[in-house]
């Protein structure tokens, strides 16, 4: 018994990480939705440490207590096991709402669910930010501009969906959660920010989600077969996770209510990072193409123009080195899972 309790203690952290002190004139009560999520994890994590009180709703779909558990029983913190479909009544300052899936295997499971996260649950957030005159948030993304027909892509681009493919869930839901925004905007006088994120890797990325990084990285660490789907000439610009966080919460504390990209411009194609990504875990996985995807954006790259100038914002992780840090914590993830099963 002794040894069970030891061993149960030592699964407890001893200390919290350290936070900084605010007085209640800079301290803000943070409402984060989906932050039990990748991206939204590591926004508790900086809001944190910054001293602020943070609050999480969650439904866990997609996302893990294991992501913010360093923060469980924290007197700043609190995580709320809530669908954001349903209304939420709590007094805030400022609201990040970044519940949706967003991988394109999760957010096609349940495509009705989908929309409805993206629109009743971006209502509900906006009706909330109306109430308590919160400022909002929303984590908009390059899917909006469709299959482009613009290289790169400026917020001023219209985009180019299909409005009945297997993406528009995902793509519709967002532009409509844009479109929700301006609305309460104009109507209501709701203080958005809208945040249109390009795709973005790190660790807590979910190891199963089927996006490239994971599937590379985990392909590459299992010795299997990389799988490019198609010619693998598309291209697509990867940001590491820290700098998203730094945007975001540049883009909360700015005056700018328009549309704001938030992405790495730096281009690559899809085989040319299987390449990399093979070369940087090291092993014998070969490289193979396999059927394309239906609907595939086949450019994209962000215009950051906009970031540079109203957020002073650029991205600044080298590839090499955010990839390396993902690979890394990819590997424990895959070491504590073959130890489980063992256990
Ligand atoms: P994620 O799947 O890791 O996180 C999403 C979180 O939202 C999860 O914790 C999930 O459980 C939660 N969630 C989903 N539906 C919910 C609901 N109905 N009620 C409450 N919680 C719900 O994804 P992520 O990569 O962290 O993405 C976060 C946000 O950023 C999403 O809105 C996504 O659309 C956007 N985004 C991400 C990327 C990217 O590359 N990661 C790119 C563009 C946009
Ligand atoms: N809402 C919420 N929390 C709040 C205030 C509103 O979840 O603190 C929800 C509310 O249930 C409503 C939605 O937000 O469905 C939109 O609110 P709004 O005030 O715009 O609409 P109304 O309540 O007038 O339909
Ligand atoms: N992709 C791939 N192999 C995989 C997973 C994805 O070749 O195992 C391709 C996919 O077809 C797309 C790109 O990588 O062209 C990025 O896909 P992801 O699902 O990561 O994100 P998207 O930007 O499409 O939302």
């Amino acid at each position: 018994l002794e040894k069970k309790i030891k061993e149960l203690e030592a699964r407890i952290p001893q200390r919290f990480p350290d936070v900084k002190f605010l007085n209640y004139r800079s301290k803000k009560r943070i409402l984060i939705t989906g932050g039990a999520g990748f991206v939204g994890s590591h926004l508790v994590d900086q809001l944190m440490i910054a001293g602020h009180e943070v609050i999480v709703a969650d439904n866990f779909f997609t996302g893990r207590k294991r992501n913010v558990e360093h923060w469980i029983g924290h007197e700043n913190f609190e995580l709320i096991h809530h669908d954001i479909v349903n209304p939420l009544f709590i007094e805030v300052d400022e609201i990040y709402h970044l519940a949706s899936p967003a991988s394109p295997p999760h957010y096609m499971y349940n495509p009705v669910k989908t929309i409805k996260t993206n629109t009743v649950g971006t209502i509900n957030m906006l009706g909330l930010a109306k109430r308590v005159g919160a400022r909002v948030l929303i984590a908009s993304t390059s899917e909006v501009y469709g299959d482009p027909e613009v290289h790169p892509q400026p917020e001023t681009y219209w985009g180019h969906v299909n409005p009945i493919g297997p993406r528009a869930c995902y793509d519709e839901g967002k532009r409509v959660s844009e479109t929700l925004s301006y609305a309460y905007a104009r109507q209501e006088k709701v203080d958005v920010r809208v945040a249109r994120i390009f795709n973005t890797y790190g660790p807590r990325m979910h190891m199963n989600d089927g996006r490239v990084v994971s599937n590379f990285i985990l392909q590459s660490l299992k010795n299997e077969t990389i799988t490019i789907y198609g010619h693998g000439k598309q291209t697509r610009s990867f940001q590491y996770v820290s700098d998203l966080v730094d945007g975001l919460v540049g883009l909360m504390a700015s005056n700018y209510s328009l549309p704001i990209n938030i992405g790495n411009p730096i281009e690559h194609t899809i085989e040319e990072f299987a390449i990399l990504i093979k070369k940087l875990v090291g092993g014998p996985s070969k490289i193979e193409q396999t059927s394309a995807v239906e609907d595939d954006p086949q450019r994209r790259k962000p215009d950051i123009k906009r970031a540079k100038t109203y957020l002073g914002w650029e991205p600044k992780v080298p590839l090499e080195i955010g990839l390396h840090k993902t690979i890394a914590y990819f590997r424990k993830e895959l070491q504590r899972a073959t130890h489980s099963q063992r256990n």
